[in-house]
């Protein structure tokens, strides 16, 4: 199996060192000069363009900022179509919108190219362990042709359903996250300004019926210890939130929560948190209390 690897940042390097490790020969190509050279010294082999990579390789895997720069690696100039042979799969694992993934799909089918929508789940230190959430849509048969590869990446791999599918479900998961580290963050400040401990807070909480992945994980190893290690930024999650959205308005659901959680997130983007790791989300609500959710 010949593997390459488009998007070498954050999430995509981790996930390339990981395959790299297992022994991988990862061929891969990024805009920024600098990481493709790095990564060359990993003992990956760079490409200069997409359709070259694509030309030498029958799996691709895509880990890019968004929908647009997806279809413009796809289907541009010196895309990966114009260098695909027949029978290879695209495997994108950008958190997309599902509409273009579905555009993307039907061009390379007519050239009797396969694809699947991968998106991941779990951020990078998951990613670099190998041991992300990987949610697929796409054929089944394609689906089971690439599962070694895919259970490299991820320890829990699972199809759910057709080309699209993984991106709908991977976006509707992140405003459930949304929604649950800004409603921790605020709960907390609530109780730290009546001069309760956040520490027991967090104890009780997570023992109880309001806990959550947010309360579990990431209060404890990010807001409590004023780390905030960049990893997944706020500026990606109103991305996430903005596809999230969109779904619901298609799908007809009226969503009043997501759509509040939604401008609190805009809201930080907009006081300058673009690029901070989205769990400083916490920041932005202790700015609004006037507290400091620690201990
Ligand atoms: P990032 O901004 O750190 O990395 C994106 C990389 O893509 C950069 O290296 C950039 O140079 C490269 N790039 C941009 N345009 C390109 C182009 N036209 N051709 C080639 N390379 C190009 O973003 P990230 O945090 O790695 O996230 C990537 C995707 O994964 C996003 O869709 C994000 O929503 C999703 N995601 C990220 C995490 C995470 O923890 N970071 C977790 C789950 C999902």
């Amino acid at each position: 199996m010949k593997v390459g690897l488009i998007g070498l940042g954050n999430l995509g390097g981790r996930i390339a060192r990981n395959l790299l490790n297992k022994g991988y020969k990862l061929s891969v190509y990024d805009l920024d000069q600098e990481l493709l050279q790095f990564f060359g010294g990993l003992g990956a082999i760079p490409y200069e363009s997409p359709s070259a990579l694509s030309r030498n390789n029958d799996y691709v895997i895509t880990v890019l900022p968004n929908a647009e720069i997806v279809k413009s690696v796809v289907l541009g100039p010196d895309g990966l179509l114009s260098g695909f042979l027949e029978g290879s799969t695209l495997i994108d694992m950008t958190t997309s919108i599902p509409g273009v993934t579905k555009q993307i799909g039907v061009e390379l089918s007519k050239n009797g190219i396969h694809m699947l929508d991968a998106p991941v789940s779990g951020g990078v230190k998951k990613a670099e362990d190998g041991t992300l959430a990987i949610m697929a849509g796409g054929d089944e048969d394609v689906f089971l042709g690439a599962y070694s590869l895919l259970n490299d990446i991820g320890s829990n791999v699972t199809h759910v359903g057709e080309l699209g599918a993984g991106h709908t479900i991977k976006a509707l998961n992140n405003m459930l996250c949304a929604t649950t580290l800004a409603a921790t963050a605020e709960v907390l400040a609530v109780g730290t300004k009546l001069g309760l401990n956040p520490d027991k807070m967090l104890e009780v909480i997570n023992t109880s019926s309001g806990r959550s992945h947010s309360s579990e994980i990431k209060f404890p190893q990010q807001v409590l210890s004023r780390k905030f290690e960049v990893g997944f930024t706020i500026d990606l999650m109103c991305k996430d939130l903005t596809i999230a959205n969109g779904i619901a308005e298609g799908a007809e659901v009226p969503a009043f929560i997501s759509g509040a959680v939604f401008q609190l997130w805009q809201y930080a983007k907009s006081q300058g948190g673009g690029e901070m790791d989205h769990t400083a989300i916490a920041k932005f609500i202790e700015g609004m209390a006037g507290v400091e959710i620690k201990v």
